[in-house]
Formats: C-alpha cells, sequence, structure tokens
C-alpha cells in the first residue's frame, strides 16, 4: 500500500517516496520537548501524530528510523525572536524548583539540585520518559535499547561547533560586532520557502517580531543567532567565539544530520514550529552540506484547543497527562483523544471527548476478550474486522485519515454481539483471524496495550479541594456549565458535593 501524505513544504498532499534506494528504510526526525517542564497534552498531541505516522509506515512495510530531541539547552523565553532574547528556559525551571523546594512542594522523591541545570533537565526528561511510555510512543521504546535515539543537545555541542564553522567557512554566517555568530539569510535565497515569508515581509517585522537590540548590527533583521558569547549563562562551552552558547535552532540540524545523515525523509513538528525554528534549521542545513534539500516531508500537527481555546494555566485549562489521570482518566483514553482528529485541523479537547474516547475503548476491549474466548471458533475467510482493516489502512494512507479509519473500526466492531456465544458460522476462518485484524490496526492507534482502567487509589484530598476551587471560581464567573461539569467529573470519582448555606461539602461515595 503507497501512502499519500501532505507536505508543508510543496503544500501538496504528494505520493510518500523514501531516499532509500531499496525503498524499506525511513529517516525521521522529530522535534521533541523542551524539558524545563512537564510535556503538556499540546505538546503530546504534536508527539502522538508523529508516533502515528511512524506506526504507519511500520504496518505498510518500512522500517523507521526515527530520531526525537530531548532539548537541554538553547531555549529562551522569547526564542521566536531572531536571536532568543529573554531568560534561559533552564534558567526558569531551576527559579522555579528552588522556590518549590524553599515550600517543601518537590516531588518527595526528587533529591534534585534546583542550581545544577543538567539535574533539572534530567527531572522533566525522566517525566517525559513516563509520560511517553504511558501514551505508547515507540521511541520511548526503542529509547529503552539505547538513548542514542533521543539525544540531548548538550551532548552535541561539538557537532553544533563543527557546523557553525561549516557555514562561516561557506560564507553564510558572519560574527557581528557584538560577538554573536549570525546566519546570514540574504545568502540564502530558499530562506522563507517553508513559511511562505519573504525576506521584506521579515524586515518589516509581518513574518514575527524583530529584535530591535540586535538589529542595528546585523544585515538583516531575520539574521538569526548561532553562537552567543556570555561568559555568566547558566549553561556554557567553549567555542572559537567565545565561552557561551549554541541557538537553538542548531541543535535539531547538528543531531539529525549526526545520527541520520545530511538529507533525511521526513521532519516533524507542532505548526509552531515551521518558523523560525524549521525555516532556520532548512537554512542552516543546506548551506552547511551544500544539499538543496534537508527534509524530503515536513509533518506540521494542527494545535491542540481546550474546550475551544488556548490551554492556559490562568484560565484552569491547562492539563498534563498526569493531572488527567489523577482525575481519573485512563492513558489510552488520553491517546485516543489526541490523535482522533485529523493532524492538519485544530483538535478540541473536551473533558466529554475524553470520556466517549474512554467508552470507544472499552467497546474495542469487550471485543478482544470475546474474541479471545472464542479463538478457535470457525467462521467465513473473511469477518468483519478483517474487511476493516483494509479500509482502516486505505484511510490511514490517505494523509492519516484517522477518523475513517476508526469509522471502520467502529462498523466492523458493531457488527458483534458479545454478550452471546457466536452465532455466525462458515468456512474458510477463525475468529482468531478477527483479532489478528483487529490487533493489526492496533499497531497503528496503539491504544489497546495501554492502561485503560482508572487508578483505583482514591483521589488525593489536594485534588477534589482543587477541583472545589475551580468550581467556586466558575460559579463567580457565572460559568454554570463548567461548575456542572466538576460536578459531575467529581461524582464520576466518587466525590459527591452538597451546596449547603455553610458553603460546599463533600463525601465519598461507594461505587
Ligand atoms: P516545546 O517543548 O515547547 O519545544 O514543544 C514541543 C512540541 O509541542 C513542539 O513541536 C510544539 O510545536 C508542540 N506544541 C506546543 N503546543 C502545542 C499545542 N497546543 N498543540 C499541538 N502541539 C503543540
Ligand atoms: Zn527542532
Amino acid at each position: 500500500m503507497q501512502l499519500s501524505l501532505y507536505n508543508s513544504l510543496t503544500r501538496t498532499t504528494e505520493r510518500f517516496q523514501a531516499i532509500d534506494e531499496a525503498g524499506q528504510t525511513v529517516t525521521f526526525y522529530a522535534c521533541g520537548p523542551t524539558v524545563y517542564d512537564y510535556a503538556h497534552i499540546g505538546n503530546f498531541r504534536a508527539f502522538l501524530n508523529a508516533d502515528v505516522l511512524r506506526r504507519t509506515l511500520e504496518s505498510i512495510g518500512y522500517t523507521v528510523n526515527q530520531v526525537m530531541n530531548i532539548t537541554d539547552v538553547g531555549h529562551m523565553t522569547e526564542d521566536n525572536l531572531a536571536d532568543g532574547g529573554g531568560e534561559d528556559k533552564m534558567q526558569v525551571a531551576a527559579n522555579r524548583l528552588t522556590e518549590a523546594k524553599k515550600a517543601g512542594t518537590l516531588p518527595e522523591d526528587s533529591e534534585i539540585d534546583p542550581n545544577d541545570p543538567y539535574a533539572v533537565a534530567s527531572f522533566y526528561a525522566d517525566a517525559f520518559l513516563e509520560d511517553g511510555e504511558m501514551l505508547g510512543m515507540r521511541i520511548v521504546e526503542d529509547a529503552k535499547q539505547s538513548m542514542d535515539c533521543m539525544p540531548r543537545p548538550t551532548a552535541y555541542i561539538e557537532q553544533m561547533i563543527a557546523l557553525i564553522g561549516q557555514l562561516i567557512e561557506n560564507t553564510h554566517a558572519y560574527v557581528a560586532t557584538d560577538g554573536v555568530v549570525y546566519f546570514d539569510v540574504m545568502s540564502y535565497p530558499e530562506y522563507g520557502k517553508l513559511s511562505g515569508n519573504t525576506l521584506d515581509s521579515l524586515r518589516s517585522g509581518e513574518g514575527g517580531r524583530v529584535d530591535m537590540e540586535t538589529q542595528s548590527i546585523k544585515k538583516h533583521p531575520a539574521d538569526f543567532m548561532l553562537w552567543k558569547p556570555d561568559a555568566k549563562h547558566l549553561m556554557r562551552w567553549a567555542s572559537p567565539w567565545g565561552e557561551g552558547y549554541p541557538g537553538w535552532h542548531l541543535e535539531c540540524s547538528a543531531m539529525a544530520c549526526a545520527l541520520l545523515g545530511d538529507v533525511i525523509d521526513i521532519h516533524s513538528g507542532g505548526e509552531d514550529n515551521i518558523f523560525p525554528h524549521h525555516e532556520c534549521e532548512i537554512a542552516q542545513s543546506c548551506c552547511a552540506t551544500g544539499n538543496t534539500s534537508f527534509a524530503h516531508y515536513w509533518f506540521h500537527t494542527r494545535f491542540l484547543l481546550v474546550d475551544g481555546g488556548k490551554m492556559s494555566k490562568s484560565k484552569g485549562n491547562f492539563f498534563t497527562l498526569r493531572s488527567l489521570i489523577e482525575k481519573g482518566a485512563t492513558p489510552a483514553a488520553v491517546r485516543l483523544e489526541l490523535i482522533k482528529t485529523h493532524y492538519r485541523s485544530n483538535a478540541n479537547f473536551t473533558m466529554q471527548g475524553l470520556k466517549d474516547a474512554q467508552r470507544q475503548i472499552e467497546r474495542w476491549h469487550r471485543l478482544k476478550r470475546w474474541l479471545e474466548q472464542h479463538r478457535e471458533h470457525a467462521i467465513d475467510a473473511r469477518g468483519p474486522l478483517s474487511q476493516a482493516k483494509d479500509k482502516f489502512m486505505e484511510a490511514m494512507c490517505d494523509d492519516l485519515n484517522v477518523a475513517g479509519a476508526i469509522g471502520a473500526l467502529s462498523e466492523a466492531v458493531s457488527a458483534y454481539a458479545v454478550e452471546q456465544e457466536p452465532t455466525v458460522t462458515g468456512e474458510g476462518g477463525t475468529l482468531q483471524d478477527e483479532l489478528d485484524a483487529l490487533h493489526a490496526m492496533d499497531e497503528v492507534l496503539g491504544v489497546l496495550n495501554l492502561q485503560h482502567e482508572a487508578s483505583t487509589t482514591t483521589l488525593a484530598v489536594e485534588t477534589i479541594e482543587a477541583m472545589l476551587e475551580e468550581r467556586i471560581t466558575a460559579r463567580d464567573n457565572k460559568d454554570w456549565s463548567r461548575a456542572d461539569d466538576i460536578r459531575d467529573e467529581l461524582l464520576e470519582m466518587g466525590i459527591e458535593i452538597k451546596d449547603g448555606p455553610e458553603g460546599t461539602s463533600w463525601t465519598r461515595v461507594v461505587q
């Protein structure tokens, strides 16, 4: 089967063709998390869609050589400006953890020294790997064999320095009067091809904000930082341009090249990575290697919205996998909820959607158990699931039409009455074939092997109190539907609340 895939670089849906002459191996670089905090479910939407793409390729016979970085350096809070700015994100995390340590709210088992940026990064990297495993990311499985596929930029500083040297030699980079090494965007006519920006629009600030501080010393306002000498920076290394740190776009070019080659098949990320991050990666890689292409296919996932809006801590709609599990969600349902909307549309996360996903997974599990019980029962050669499998794969190969694929699977699931003994009989096949077809489809969706039963530990008092607080705020704002949702969510988790003249009280109910 052939995969059609939308390519953000050409803005068309193309027939996927691997670089590998034998057409068997695919090189795939996925931009990973910056480990200065827990990854949120929006981040996971981007990572899980990359995982679904990988699984689809594997299901149609490719071997996927995937790399996902775990960024532990180089990101600044203002890094959508061409040269960074603001604070180092690791410094922000260190400050936050220092405060948490003082307040005694760090997780009990963490021995973390907030002044050690490597320890801060490791703390959140471990949390990311735990979450990624719970959500069934294959790259995290690979990483159990060797962490080479999940590299950290702090281990690739040497390669980044070599890359800068090459760019200077090829006259695509220069040292400005402030000692900072910049990429010279005017030296690369293709700059802007991915994002649709032009050098003129970038000069006027249309394509993004312009850093006023460095504007006068750069050849073009869009020139971006490759190395910044800064002897006081939290994380710094010796280089020919002084002690300092690399620009954040550099890491992905250096690690993709070191681990996958100068030109790769697929590169993925969230939509906000298109500019400046991926635009700059292409410029760096192509100008260093002299190739006309860095990645053949660019795969970008649109943003996840929550209740139709941006996820934000102040709105109380900011979720991590951990926070959802505390509210009684299961990793299987979170995964399904995050992959079920087409990756090129915004997805809207709701608690109701999560509950529907949970119900759907329970149906699949019921059928799976039933098929296992009756696996030897003879049926006609191709039962409903075996037939659905073809439609399922066709939908997946149509630019990852997950909704269409799930539709085909659900229709086949409905053909079975799992409360009864099998009634269909025939020749040429058994229910084992149906079970195999179910598993084959799940190789792509990746939900059936994940935890699908809510944790049996009782809800922590702090969580209940926090949800009650949230309900009070919702009521104060006359957001009755949110207040009702919170009441329902609590009830589902075994907590009944009563409003009275003294305020709100709660009791645990036996479920
Ligand atoms: P970061 O850890 O900030 O570097 O982000 C990791 C990945 O998550 C990047 O590929 C982002 O593009 C992506 N991302 C961030 N927020 C969202 C969101 N709300 N929905 C989907 N992807 C996102
Ligand atoms: Zn990247």
